[in-house]
């Protein structure tokens, strides 16, 4: 089963490169035909107005949102997040279309700025629970989104809660900056950063910028569970 990944803009030579490091060969995806051969997407992340633009210019929409139906297992980071999310905040006027498919909100750019990027440790119990290793993720937000509303199918992998950055800039054009906080202050208010709806995950920073293959094998897991379970699917249809 090939693992494709959406390689408009931003990060997928990181995901291809991360793949490869667990002996997976990913293939680039540009065209709608390209969704059909393949089992799994990854959407990088990037920009999500520039891949949006390009998205319609291509005119992959329809072909990514049929995907996503499909049920097949589709992972977004950081962007790829935002493009998975059903609706989002922080948008100019006129939004950006979105594929959709969780049954969230995003805010854009909750963290604030390129300038308010950082890298923190993630506590992400059901990562560590299936794969092991350390009990915490290097999270890497840049220009980062966080989810603020979930709908009642989505499970929640990873939160955090924020207190507004003592070093905030660009005040005019960015209204909410935050930085998460580990352990996490009694008084802060609680945000998404890492959740799954079904066959479907999103992740507000960038596995794809470390070193650490965990939510890659992670994703390469639940690929292996809907090819085994579309084989019982196929299986039972031919003993009809
Ligand atoms: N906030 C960015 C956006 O709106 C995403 C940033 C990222 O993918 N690093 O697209």
């Amino acid at each position: 089963m090939t693992i494709g990944v959406l390689a408009l803009q931003g990060s997928f030579n990181e995901h291809l490169k991360a793949l490869r490091k667990l002996g997976v060969k990913g293939v680039e995806v540009r065209k709608a035909e390209q969704l059909e051969g393949i089992g799994a997407l990854i959407i990088p992340g990037g920009e999500s107005t520039a891949m949006a633009k390009l998205a319609e210019y291509l005119n992959l929409l329809p072909a990514l949102r049929k995907f996503v139906k499909s049920g097949k297992p589709v992972w977004g980071t950081c962007a790829g997040l935002i493009f998975l999310a059903d609706r989002a905040d922080g948008q100019k006027e006129g939004g950006q279309e979105l594929v959709g498919g969780i049954d969230c909100k995003v805010h854009r750019n909750y963290f604030g700025s390129q300038l308010d990027s950082f890298e923190v440790e993630i506590p992400i119990p059901v990562l560590v629970a299936q794969e092991g290793g350390p009990e915490t993720f290097r999270g890497v937000f840049i220009r980062a989104p966080a989810v603020v509303e979930v709908g009642p199918e989505v499970q929640v992998l990873a939160e955090c809660r924020v207190m507004p950055s003592p070093n905030q800039t660009n005040q005019e054009t960015v209204s909410e900056k935050f930085q998460p906080q580990f352990p996490p202050p009694p008084d802060g208010k609680v945000v998404v950063i890492a959740l799954r709806q079904g066959n479907i995950i999103g992740t507000a920073f960038h596995p794809e910028l470390t070193a650490d293959t965990r939510w890659h094998s992670f994703f390469l897991k639940m690929l292996g569970e809907s090819s085994d379970s579309n084989a019982v699917a196929e299986d039972s249809e031919d003993n009809k």
